[in-house]
């Protein structure tokens, strides 16, 4: 799409894995005049970065509001994959083998046990494993393991191949993709949105989706009674290898507490990463793959002769504190906000394109989103 239409019934601001969905969703529930406008490229960025994990019991140490949005939105997965592929012929490579947890430690022992016994206090599908046991299930495995968890239900998708399938999704359901363009501000008349100003001009919309990840700070919203969001960009380096040629690797997902191997099926493996606050630089840093890759050889020595064939680094949107960014802002009409992903935004993609189009379309929110709502922070403002 080349010229920027004058009108438009949403726009979702942001070609990533949140804007790309919520975008489908919109249409999907007959919202007919959709447009999405991306900076840059579609899926371009952290959202092609990660790593796929749909893995909510794996990273948890207690049930709280993220935890359970989390696992709502993992057990989406197998309908939203599965429309996808109906949908485009796309397959987003949704692996349901499983992820294993391993201690190395006494300290990551403990951190096993914590989180096991909590699971299994909360009714939860988890299992604790004996060194030889996980071995059997994966020998790449290192001896040095003391101890594994296994979470039958956390998964992974192969996030790039879902991101072409959304982004076709979004072609046949008649979305209007706009790349290479920036919407500058958000232009507000009389509480209520007006319009985007963007690189190519003005367009008039009563509603708009901010879904501009770890940018979504820039996004001027020229009113004072603007709620105080500030999101920052939260560096993740990744490593990728390559087993194509020899047996595969691994079948499962495997973490331990610093970092974690994921095989992907056409041979590739990944390795990460990184939590670093360096601004809005995505180099891959030599310290950063050395950490990543002490660690993937702690949990398997068998990659050490594998062929490194890719490293990259993407930005996770933060907010200040760490939860997402979900639903419509009180204080200005037809301004809604799905962004602060942050480590989690592949995981909660699906949940959140169901509740914000809801918010959108039918003036609902289906869950109490009140853990994430626009209007809890105070202090300094988006643009700052
Ligand atoms: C190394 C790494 C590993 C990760 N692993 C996982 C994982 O295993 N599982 C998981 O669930 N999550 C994971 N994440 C987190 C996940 O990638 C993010 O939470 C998610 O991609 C955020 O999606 P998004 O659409 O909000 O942002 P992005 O994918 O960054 O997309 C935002 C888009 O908005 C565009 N944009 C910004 N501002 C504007 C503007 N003003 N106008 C127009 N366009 C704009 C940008 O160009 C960009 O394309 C990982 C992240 C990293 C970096």
């Amino acid at each position: 799409m080349n010229q920027l239409p004058p009108t438009a019934d949403v726009v979702v601001i942001g070609g990533g894995v949140i804007g790309l969905t919520i975008a489908r969703s919109l249409a999907l529930r007959g919202v007919r005049d959709v447009l999405l406008v991306e900076r840059a490229r579609l899926g371009a960025e952290a959202s092609s970065a990660a790593a796929g994990m749909l893995a909510p019991q794996a990273e948890a140490d207690e049930a709280d509001d993220l935890f359970s949005l989390c696992c709502q939105s993992r057990d989406m997965y197998p309908t939203f994959a599965a429309a996808l592929r109906e949908e485009t012929g796309i397959d987003s490579e949704l692996d349901r083998t499983g992820t294993l947890y391993l201690a190395f430690t006494d300290r990551d022992q403990t951190e096993i046990e914590h989180r096991y016994d909590w699971q299994v206090r909360a009714g939860l599908n988890v299992q604790k494993l004996e060194p030889t046991e996980a071995r059997t299930l994966e020998p790449c495995i290192s001896e040095g393991i003391r101890g594994a968890l296994k979470f039958p239900n956390d998964i992974q998708v192969e996030n790039r191949r879902l991101l072409s399938a959304l982004i076709a999704s979004n072609e046949k359901l008649g979305v209007r993709l706009m790349t290479g363009t920036t919407v500058e501000s958000i232009r507000i008349h009389r509480g209520g949105t007006e319009g985007a100003e963007t690189s190519r001009g003005f367009v008039s919309t009563g509603k708009i989706v901010v879904s501009g990840g770890a940018w979504s700070s820039f996004i001027r919203v020229p009113d004072a009674a603007f709620p105080k969001i500030h999101i920052e960009p939260v560096r993740g380096q990744m490593v990728c290898f390559d087993s194509t040629g020899s047996p595969p690797i691994a079948r499962h997902v495997i973490y331990n507490p610093r970092g974690y191997l994921v095989p992907r099926r056409d041979g590739r493996v990944l390795s990460g990463s990184t939590t670093e606050h360096a601004g809005f630089d995505k180099v891959v840093t030599a310290t950063g793959v050395h950490s990543i890759l002490s660690n993937a050889l702690q949990i398997s020595t068998r990659i050490s002769d594998l062929p490194l064939v890719g490293v990259w680094a993407g930005l996770r949107p933060r907010a200040e504190d760490s939860l997402p960014v979900l639903g419509p802002c009180e204080e200005i009409r037809g301004l809604v906000f799905a962004t602060g992903h942050y480590r989690n935004g592949i995981l909660l993609a699906p949940i959140t394109g169901e509740l914000i189009a809801g918010a959108i379309v039918d003036n609902v929110v289906s869950l109490d989103l009140s853990a994430f709502s626009p209007d809890r922070f105070t202090g300094v403002g988006l643009n700052s």
